[in-house]
């Protein structure tokens, strides 16, 4: 067995264990399941390329993000190979989307499409461009948009691993990521205290102080609050009463490896429910927590 097997078979089992420990939660999980794993098995491939990324220290660290800095996407990514890979894992965990990624994957397998095609600009696609894209091809812009946005998880999450030593000592102090400019799908609470703010579209993570919005950089005691759910103590919720906005947050002792963050914010989906149901909106719009989209 290869190492990226290995590693591939270690998020397996964080998703078997999840689900053993919250059965409610494996529809969903089994549905990101294929698209999970075939993320970490891209990442592990791609780890041999590594390029140096340019970072405007000044305008870094008055919080101008390295994707405002200059488009992180380029042309000699294994764009054909990660199309086509992501679509294999979209069909399988979402039976849904399945007859429109089948036309999406013959577009790209005999070169109609050109998934860099998507990346060109360094602006993310609107709604507009997704829907005229789409009507080429033809499928389903929700599909397409789908596709879109875990195509640019992988490739941004290899960019935030490439960048992260340059980076490190520089300080950033936005509740934006300094990588990618996406907010956090998660914060985790590490055993000094120090909470981490976690990226939803790059899984790059950053400090950030414990009683301040994310969002609206908003700090007052009175205005934010932690929700708790009476059985899971190491699990809540930040909320800002001023912009409405949550965070969902764990507690994650030293001694843990770090488990895959989408796997860990899927297994906590039960606390989105709970919280949109309190009128909060998520930092960060994932398709686990934006249920309309599924
Ligand atoms: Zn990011
Ligand atoms: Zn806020």
């Amino acid at each position: 067995m290869t190492k990226i097997d290995d590693e591939v078979r270690v998020v397996d089992q964080d998703i078997d264990q999840i689900i053993e420990q919250k059965p409610h939660i494996k529809t969903l999980l089994d549905a990101f399941r294929p698209v999970i794993l075939e993320k970490t098995r891209l990442l592990m491939e791609m780890a041999g390329s590594k390029r140096s990324i340019t970072v405007d220290e000044i305008r870094y660290q008055g919080g101008i993000s390295l994707i405002q800095q200059g488009n992180l996407f380029f042309p000699d990514d294994p764009w054909r190979e990660m199309a086509l890979a992501v679509s294999g894992a979209i069909q399988a965990g979402f039976p849904l989307f399945a007859g429109d990624i089948a036309s999406l994957t013959e577009q790209i397998a005999s070169g109609g499409v050109d998934a860099y095609d998507y990346f060109r600009s360094p602006e993310d696609a609107d709604e507009k461009k997704i829907k005229e894209w789409a009507e080429q091809i033809p499928m389903a812009p929700d599909a397409l948009g789908f596709f879109i946005s875990i195509m640019a998880g992988i490739v941004l999450t290899k960019r935030a691993r490439e960048v992260a030593e340059t980076i490190a000592p520089l300080s950033w102090n936005k509740g934006y990521c300094p990588v990618c400019g996406s907010f956090p799908m998660l914060a985790v609470t590490k055993q000094n205290g120090q909470k981490w703010l976690q990226c939803s579209q790059c899984s790059h993570e950053w400090t950030f102080p414990r009683l301040k919005c994310p969002y609206c950089e908003h700090e007052n005691p009175k205005e934010t609050n932690f929700v708790y759910v009476d059985s899971e103590k190491d699990e809540k919720a930040f909320t800002c009463d001023k912009c409405e906005k949550y965070l969902i947050t764990v507690n994650r002792p030293a001694e843990l490896r770090n488990i895959d963050p989408s796997v860990t914010a899927i297994g906590l989906s039960h606390l989105d429910l709970l919280l949109q149901d309190k009128g909060f909106s998520p930092m960060a719009m994932c398709v686990w927590n934006t249920w309309s989209s599924l």
